[in-house]
């Protein structure tokens, strides 16, 4: 089951709001809603959920569904390195 509410949180300004993530490509901007700060992916994510929000984009999902790690909120900012990205 892939989940597609992410809330993403700006690391600017703290305002999390949930999203919809889109299923067909990555969201590589996101404009925050409480300060207007442009967020971009940080180095190795593929997109902004991937990097701010609590749920990893769907194609990630996926991915570590299929590595047999449970699908939830990413652990830790330097566990999430698998090379593979959903961009590619
Ligand atoms: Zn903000």
């Amino acid at each position: 089951m892939t989940e597609l509410n992410s809330t993403i949180t700006c690391p600017k300004c703290g305002f999390s709001k949930a999203e919809e993530m889109p299923t067909d490509a990555c969201q590589w901007f996101y404009e925050c809603t409480g300060c207007g700060e442009l967020l971009k992916p940080l180095k190795g994510d593929c997109c902004v959920f991937c990097s701010y929000a609590d749920i990893p984009c769907p194609p990630i999902q996926e991915s570590l569904v299929a590595g047999g790690v449970r699908p939830i909120a990413k652990q830790g900012q330097s566990n999430n390195k698998n090379g593979g990205g959903c961009c590619g």
